[in-house]
């Protein structure tokens, strides 16, 4: 992506953007059944970008109708599996073409840094696609041992339908993490986007169709999760639902499985994440990692490292000099390309994160950094880059996700006590451990109680690996890598008894 580009250059595309506000069902832009709309709000400055299709269940219907219309005609789901594949990289063609739209477009309507959604969310989810796109005519299906009279063959075959619900913090990324492998194994799908940010899920869905991929095979209603979500989970019609957001939306998606068809559901849940430092760290290695563990997304971000468990004879060291690096990212308006800090999500989103700050205060954490609002003139969500020290296991701020840029610091006095510290919580998505000892590094990453552990580093892989929660994290759902693919598919034994 050409990032040379200077603030005045991106104010001047921002200005020529153009807005997909309809739902997109069945290859077209429709408005919602009922006419009605609601604002996306720019949360750095309060503005409306655009108004979007308020859909409801009546939307919802005829999406899923569509999609399985689609899904039994086979125009998707029976395609051979290498032209299937090269719709999907034509699709990527179109997506490399334009991802500094999307990216202005997620930028704009998440308030995420630009910096990042052209360095890192947009070109991760377009190799995330192409990934999943290159996968499908090489995954080579099975034959059972057993014998000269039968033929028993286990074979992999798309699920049908399915619903995917998205977060707001990484908006086009999320999106691309669910519909690679989801389109590649050859399913229909009907997305809902997270209603701040469905600006760049409307414009791949259109891409999408222009590339060749049917239409009807990728449809999205965009609206309010609490009328939308239910209509989409208690279809009958609808085989499979992917979720990524809050551990109580997931629980109420599971419930809304129970009392209907029995629909698979996948959850990539909230977090509560460890950043282990044990006391032989290389404490200028730890900084940059616990920066971006804490910080990278405005702490918006579901993997983010929210508690530093520290060895109490390094921790003053990491401290200053991690209190030093944060000066190095400015908080500001997220176009302008500097700009490393943007705003929260929403107003009141914004007033839950200060009232955790209030609750840090008062139970006892002492602020050694931020704390504030910022830049309220501008009309933005902005909260100073916080941190606590001398939290203790047991206060609110140690135990709740924040999803804020709210970093609470740890001391242990021992590798035990901060392995135990690490798992004592509900959650289970990432971690990481800092430590110069291989054999502990070892030991530790199999202790740890998360579903990635990341070691002198903080990372989640690249997409060869599975990404996913354990505990109230996550429900069997993987993202990323063929155990992405593997799960939008069903197998199937086809057993032939030979004459
Ligand atoms: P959220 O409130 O759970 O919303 C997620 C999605 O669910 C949105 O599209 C929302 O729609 C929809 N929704 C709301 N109520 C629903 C219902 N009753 N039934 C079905 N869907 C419903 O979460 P969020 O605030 O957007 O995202 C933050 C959370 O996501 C954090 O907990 C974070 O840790 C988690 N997250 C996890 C991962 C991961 O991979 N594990 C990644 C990113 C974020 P509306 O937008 O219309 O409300
Ligand atoms: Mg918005």
């Amino acid at each position: 992506m050409n990032f040379t580009l200077k603030s005045s250059a991106i104010q001047a595309e921002v200005a020529k953007l153009r807005f997909r506000t309809k739902a997109f069902i069945n290859g077209k832009f429709s408005p919602s059944a009922s006419g009605k709309t609601y604002a996306s709000i720019n949360p750095a400055n309060g503005t409306t970008i655009a108004n979007i299709a308020a859909c409801d269940e009546t939307d919802i219907n005829r999406a899923v109708a569509v999609a399985r219309k689609a899904f039994e005609d086979g125009r998707w789901s029976q395609m051979k599996p290498g032209d299937r594949k090269t719709v999907m990289l034509k699709f990527v063609e179109l997506l490399e073409a334009n991802a500094m739209e999307i990216a202005l477009l997620d930028s704009i309507d998440a308030g995420k840094p630009i910096y990042d959604c052209v360095n890192i969310d947009i070109p991760d989810a377009i190799h995330c696609i192409h990934w999943h796109a290159e996968l499908i005519d090489k995954l080579y299906e099975r034959v059972a041992p057993c014998g000269p009279d039968t033929v028993a063959m286990i074979v992999r075959e798309p699920i049908g339908v399915v619903g995917m619900i998205l977060p707001w913090n990484f908006p086009a990324q999320m999106m691309a993490w669910k519909i690679g492998p989801a389109l590649a194994a050859g399913n229909s799908l009907v997305i809902k986007p997270a209603k701040q940010t469905s600006l760049s899920a409307l414009f791949i869905a259109e891409l999408a169709t222009v590339a060749g991929i049917p239409d009807g095979v990728l449809n999205v209603v965009p609206g309010a999760g609490s009328v939308l979500g239910p209509a989409l989970c208690r279809h009958m019609d609808v085989d499979m639902v992917a979720f990524t957001g809050s551990t109580s939306v997931g629980r109420d998606l599971l419930r809304y499985s129970a009392d209907s068809n029995l629909k698979r559901i996948i959850l990539e849940l909230g977090g509560k994440n460890p950043q282990v430092v044990l006391s032989d760290a290389d404490i200028d290695n730890v900084v940059p990692h616990a920066m971006n563990s804490a910080f990278w997304n405005m702490g918006e971000n579901c993997s983010s490292g929210s508690r530093l468990i520290v060895h109490r004879s390094v921790k003053n060291e990491l401290l200053k000099k991690l209190i030093k690096y944060t000066a190095t990212w400015p908080l500001g308006d997220p176009l302008n390309p500097k700009t490393r800090v943007g705003p929260l999500i929403e107003p009141s989103h914004m007033a839950t994160v200060l009232n955790y700050i209030e609750i840090g205060k008062k139970e006892g954490g002492k602020l050694v950094l931020g704390g504030k609002q910022v830049r309220q003139r501008s009309g933005g969500n902005f909260v100073e880059l916080t941190i606590f020290d001398e939290v203790k296991k047991s206060m609110t701020i140690a135990k709740e996700e924040i999803f804020g840029p709210v970093l609470a610091v740890i001391p242990v006095d021992s590798d035990e006590e901060a392995v135990a510290v690490a798992n004592e919580t509900n959650y289970g998505l990432a971690a990481s451990l800092h430590t110069r000892d291989m054999n502990k590094a070892h030991r530790y990453a199999r202790a740890i109680r998360a579903g990635v552990v990341s070691v002198n580093s903080f990372s989640e892989g690249d997409l060869t690996t599975p990404f996913g929660g354990f505990k109230e994290s996550g429900f069997f759902g993987r993202d990323k890598s063929s155990y992405a693919h593997e799960q939008y598919s069903e197998l199937k034994t086809i057993w032939m008894q030979l004459g």
